[in-house]
């Protein structure tokens, strides 16, 4: 590796490469009006969606986040737009049975339409594009078990996918470290915060009032309503939803407990050569492979540079450090870019859950989407919404996900002391194949 020193650019910096062209806006910092229909908590797709749907029904909508108006993962993410479902369907029907992991599988389809859709109605420019995910098999072994992947049977799910043997490899990415891999060509890319900003546009002009730097300090029952507490005044709601997802903290201890906040590290390289980008990324497809450590990454929107992302320490760690190793990783795949620098290095906290599912649902007379395992951009998304219409009281809101147990473990309150030997642990499994 290089001296770190040297891998950062001149303007090196540890904000998101998407904040550059959509800062976080400044919304009036007004107190909180003391009652609504229905009070949100978190900005991100998850609340913004809920709102959009709430206040379209009519109900006085209010979403409070801690910091700026999406300052979460919902601006800071690699913007690859998926099915969003990590399970086959084998493991969904031995587990629920064949209709709900159908069902489930179809929500997955519908998520990674639902963006799309979304923003060609609405009229959001934030360079969202089919372009087709390149799934590749970091060992031979794994480029058998896409094959059988795509051949078992599945009736919901990515019905167009094709494999690509590694003679054809350089037909998607020029990089020699695949044994080939898969292509799901409905899988989408976008600006993720010019997604965000967009969303953010629609909501309010659906009459939601979204307010920044407002944290939930406490939500408490009250005959039928909630009283949701802030540093600037206490609302009480008809409704309360909660879409903190990877930042859920001490305001709920139940949610707390059932999801496992991980660190996604991220960084953008200084611009390179058009011809390169062209012979590296010919398809312009967002990427990602096997390991159970993802690599994720794809050309940026202008096609200047390259937005590589993954998790490559035991414990969180300082942009400044995860940099320089994501930089390694990157220069492992592309050869060609070791001596590219690194513009932006950064990160957010994504929500995993012990049976890897996302989970919408309603506990205490609170509603809560979460949980999308890293995956969220569609599925958050499509659930927010989902929550939206579930909140102004909305018959078929249901999902495949309705129902599911939403599991903690014994000794688990939210910090998750597991991490470090899961990650050592799929380290060597990355490495043996296992
Ligand atoms: C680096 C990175 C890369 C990623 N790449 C992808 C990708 O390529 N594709 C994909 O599908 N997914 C990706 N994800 C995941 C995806 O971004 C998330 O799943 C999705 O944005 C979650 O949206 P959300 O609205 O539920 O949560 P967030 O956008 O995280 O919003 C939660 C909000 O809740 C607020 N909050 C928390 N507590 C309180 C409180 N007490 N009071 C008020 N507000 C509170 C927080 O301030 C935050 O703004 C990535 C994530 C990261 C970090």
């Amino acid at each position: 590796m290089r001296n770190a020193d040297n891998l950062f650019a001149p303007d090196f910096q540890t904000t998101p490469y998407w904040w550059d062209r959509t800062p976080r806006p400044h919304l009036p910092e007004t107190d909180p009006p003391v009652a609504a229909d229905v009070v949100i908590v978190g900005s991100g797709y998850t609340g913004l969606h809920a709102a959009v749907e709430a206040a379209r029904a009519g109900m006085a909508t209010v979403v409070i986040d801690a910091e700026a108006a999406g300052w979460g993962c919902s601006s800071r993410n690699g913007g690859q737009i998926s099915t969003s479902v990590k399970p086959d369907y084998a493991t969904l029907s031995r587990c629920y049975g064949a209709a709900v992991a159908e069902a489930i599988l179809r929500d997955g389809q519908a998520s990674l339409d639902f963006v799309g859709d979304f923003v060609g109605r609405e009229g959001i420019d934030c360079d969202f594009r089919v372009v087709g995910r390149f799934h590749g098999a970091h060992l031979p072994a794994k480029y058998d078990a896409l094959a059988r992947a795509l051949e078992a049977p599945n009736p919901a799910f990515e019905t167009r996918a094709f494999m690509v043997p590694r003679e054809d490899l350089h037909g998607e990415l020029g990089t020699d470290a695949y044994f080939g891999g898969c292509v799901f060509p409905n899988h989408a890319s976008v600006d993720p915060a010019r997604y965000h900003d967009g969303l953010l546009r629609v909501a309010r002009e659906a009459g939601a009032k979204v307010i920044p730097h407002c944290p939930a300090t406490s939500i408490a029952r009250r005959a039928g309503t909630h009283d949701v507490a802030t540093p600037r005044g206490t609302i009480r709601a008809g409704r309360v939803i909660l879409a903190t997802n990877g930042y859920s903290g001490p305001l709920s201890p139940w949610h707390r407990c059932r999801v496992i906040p991980i660190g996604s590290y991220m960084i953008a390289t200084e611009p390179i050569a058009p011809e390169l980008m062209d012979r590296l990324f010919p398809k312009d497809r967002v990427l990602s492979d096997t390991r159970r450590l993802v690599y994720y990454y794809r050309p940026s929107p202008d096609r200047r540079r390259v937005l590589f992302g993954g998790r490559v320490s035991v414990s969180e760690t300082d942009p400044r450090k995860s940099g320089p190793k994501l930089h390694a990783e990157l220069s492992r795949l592309f050869p060609e870019l070791r001596r590219t620098r690194i513009s932006h290095s950064w990160m957010g906290f994504v929500a995993y859950t012990f049976d890897t599912l996302a989970h919408i649902g309603e506990t205490d007379g609170i509603l809560y989407a979460m949980g999308y395992c890293g995956s969220g951009v569609g599925m958050a998304s499509y659930l927010g919404a989902k929550l939206g219409l579930k909140a102004a009281g909305f018959e078929g809101a249901c999902t495949g996900f309705d129902g599911l147990s939403f599991s903690t473990r014994p000794l688990y309150s939210g910090n998750p002391w597991f991490l470090g030997p899961a990650v050592m642990a799929y380290r060597i499994r990355d490495r043996f194949g296992l």
